[in-house]
Formats: structure tokens, sequence, C-alpha cells
């Protein structure tokens, strides 16, 4: 439902809640995060308002990093519970992503991983997506953007996803078809997320991800290549409304 990520300097955690909060007016059952700390991924997710997820986080709290993702979800495919909100990890732990919409091939494509050994917890569709970026990612040694591009010309459905691997600490990969991303361009910070609501509290500079696009963020740099690797035409503007 809603989608938030961050690389930069500042708190992950603090610009990811932030701009969950202001993607809350959606509507969610769901909601979850996760961060790059110190070469490894922390996560954590809870059913209900965003008032639970910061509760845990109380009781719980993540390692501090300043790469990272956050979501608020609508369940499609499984139940409102803890297990089935996003972000979902790979067996591994070092690869997480969050997901808007419906992966219409999932089952498919659960069969097929679990036959590869991968062992699925959820009751999503979006969890495959993490299993085939781990799997991608090691097997092509090209980075996540280049594991994303894999994954999504093999997926069906409606889907913006944005993902992290423990293994490239200072990037964010996004990607989307039939649902909406936007990229906030920031100095030595870049922002992704579902809607410019979540990040014009810190940049009013946008760039809105066309169909069957992937964008790679680092904190000084934004590469957006179609789902083949070729070089993307991209949109920027300026946001000049008042949120
Ligand atoms: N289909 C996914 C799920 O049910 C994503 C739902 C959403 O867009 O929030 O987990």
């Amino acid at each position: 439902c809603g989608i938030v990520g961050y690389v930069g300097a500042q708190s992950a955690l603090d610009v990811v809640i932030a701009g969950l909060k202001r993607l809350e007016y959606r509507g969610y059952d769901s909601a979850g995060i996760a961060v790059l700390a110190d070469g490894e991924l922390a996560n954590a997710k809870k059913a209900g308002k965003l008032v639970n997820l910061e509760k845990e986080l109380v009781g719980h709290p993540l390692p501090a990093g300043s790469t990272g993702l956050g979501h608020t979800r609508w369940a499609t495919h499984g139940g409102p519970t803890d297990v089935n909100a996003h972000p979902h990890l790979d067996n591994s732990g070092r690869v997480a992503v969050v997901h808007n919409g419906i992966i219409e091939n999932f089952a498919a494509l659960r069969a097929e991983l679990a036959g590869r050994g991968h062992r699925l917890e959820s009751e999503t569709d979006t969890e495959v997506v993490a299993h085939l970026l781990a799997e991608r990612f090691s097997a092509t040694g090209g980075g996540l953007a280049e594991a994303m591009r894999q994954v999504c010309r093999r997926l069906e459905g409606a889907f913006t996803l944005v993902a992290v691997h423990a293994d490239e600490p200072d990037v964010v990969v996004g990607a989307r078809r039939n649902s909406p991303l936007v990229v906030g361009v920031g100095e030595g910070e870049n922002f992704l997320a579902s809607d410019v609501a979540a990040f014009i509290a810190h940049t009013r500079s946008a760039i809105e991800l066309g169909q069957d696009q992937v964008v790679e963020l680092r904190r000084d740099e934004v590469t957006v290549t179609d789902f083949h690797g070729a070089p993307a035409d991209v949109r920027a503007y300026h946001v000049d409304w008042d949120a």
C-alpha cells in the first residue's frame, strides 16, 4: 500500500517511519521496516497501526543504519498477521523486499522455489520476490539492480518493489509495473516512495519512474534502466504543491 526507501546520511529508521506516517491516509493493516547496519539486515514488522510497530521498536530497537525501507500493507494474499507483513526476507536473511500490488504468477514461482529447497514462511504473493532476488544476486554477481531486472522479467501482474541486500549496503533498488514509484533526489541522500508525500519534507526534486523500469539509488547517484538494462529516459520534475 505505502512504500518508502532511503539511502543517505540520516537515520534510515527515522526517515522511513516519518515517511510511512505521511502515507497513513491511504489505509493499511500492518507495517514493517528493514535497516542495513554494519553489514547486517535488521527488520521489524507488526500487524495493526504504525504505533504497534513503533512500540515493538522501543522494546526491540534496531541498530542504527542509513539505508533502509518500509511498508504499510493492505493485505491481498494472506491475512493481516505479523508474519505476512512486509518486508519479506530470503532464507539467508540478507535480502529484504517490500511490495505494493499483486504478483499474479506467485503460486508457480512458490512451487518452483520450494523445489529448489527454499522455505517460504508467509502466505503472501510477495515473499517469492525475496527468494528470487537472493538467487539471482548470488548467481549473476551483477549487483542487486541486475538481480531485480532479471526477477521482474519473470513476474506477472502489478508491482511496485523496493529491495535492499546486506552485501550492497549503500544501495536501494526499486522497480515498477502498473503501480507507481517516485524517486526523491536529495543532496547526498535519495528517496524512493509510492507517493511524493513520503519525502517532500526532505526534497521537492522528483523523478517519476516509467512503466517497466528499475532504479538503483546510491547516496549521490540515481540510475534508471528498463527491465533489460538499457538506460531509460527519466521524467524529472519539481513538486510545487504543499502537503
Ligand atoms: N499483495 C501483497 C500482500 O498481500 C501486497 C499488498 C499491498 O499492496 O500492500 O502482501
